[in-house]
């Protein structure tokens, strides 16, 4: 099943569920930035939201916002009851530390699975896993390599698909081409997490190869993957209009999740 087809289904079973409940899923949206592809991603979660039934609630900060103001804020939403899932948009402020704001969330609420504790397994990665699984793709004994060794992607990635029995190589940037040649050309999977427009043209992959395109690069207002498009591979993740569908399905999923474990 491709990617729209199946997160279609999937929030159709979400938004049925929501719809008998008395008290909706609640999911409070931190930002404190005026980037406009993080702007474009909240937008997406309320849209996303309204669609399910769940109570999306956008909670904009202005700029000059601290970091114990944050601190705060999060103090307030951690105690509220009534609030069973809390987002911090990134980037923040460069005055603001990232990791302590991630660590501050309640493991409970860290829907978006970045506190190094949360219940949650980060979006994008178990997103992916998930995907993959429903369409029966075998891992066990598996080649596969993760392109990017971020916290929020290629990590947790590399993690979930050794759970799965993967033989897993992480590539970054320090990785010489000869080395990603040939590794891109043994691997049954491919995840590419790197944020460069069409990194990956000119190798070659094996015919019955998945490609799972995580990079987003947007150029001249359009948006391009990682990977260019129609390889010649048994399954390639579209961009737009793949990876990130799946990554807002799985912050659905965890709300619901939160929602459940808090009622
Ligand atoms: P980061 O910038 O945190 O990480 C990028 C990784 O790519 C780093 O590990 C870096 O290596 C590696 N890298 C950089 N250049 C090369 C290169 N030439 N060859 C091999 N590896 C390289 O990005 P994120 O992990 O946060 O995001 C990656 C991409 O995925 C971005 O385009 C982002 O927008 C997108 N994204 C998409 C999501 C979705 O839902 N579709 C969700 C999250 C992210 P090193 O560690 O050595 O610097």
């Amino acid at each position: 099943m491709d990617i729209k087809e199946y997160v279609a289904t999937r929030k159709e079973t979400i938004k049925e569920y929501i719809k008998g409940l008395d008290i909706k899923p609640h999911l409070i949206i931190v930002s404190i930035n005026e980037d406009p592809a993080s702007q474009a991603y909240v937008r997406g979660k309320l849209k996303d939201g309204e669609e399910v039934g769940a109570n999306v609630e956008l909670v904009k900060l202005p700029l000059e916002t601290t970091q114990k103001q944050l601190l705060d804020y999060i103090e307030i939403y951690n105690k509220d009851e009534s609030i069973h899932g809390i987002i911090v948009q990134m980037p923040l402020p460069k005055e603001i530390d990232e990791e302590q704001i991630k660590n501050s969330i309640d493991v409970r609420k860290d829907v978006d699975g970045f506190n190094i504790l949360s219940s949650f397994h980060p979006c994008t990665p178990y997103g992916i896993i998930k995907y993959l699984e429903f369409n029966k793709i075998d891992f066990c004994s598996k080649n596969v390599v993760v392109v990017g060794r971020s916290n929020i992607v290629g990590k947790p990635m590399a993690k979930l698909l050794l759970e799965r029995h993967c033989n897993v190589t992480v590539l970054h940037s320090r990785t010489k081409k000869e080395d990603m040649n040939y590794y891109l050309s043994h691997a049954d999977i491919v995840v590419s997490a790197v944020g460069k427009k069409y990194l990956l043209e000119g190798y070659k992959f094996k015919k019955d190869a998945v490609l799972i395109d995580v990079g987003i690069n947007r150029v001249d207002g359009k948006l391009y993957g990682d990977i260019p498009p129609s390889q010649d591979v048994k399954l390639q993740t579209p961009v737009p209009g793949g990876v990130g569908l799946l990554t807002r399905l799985t912050l659905l999923e965890n709300l619901l999740e939160a929602y459940k474990n808090e009622i």
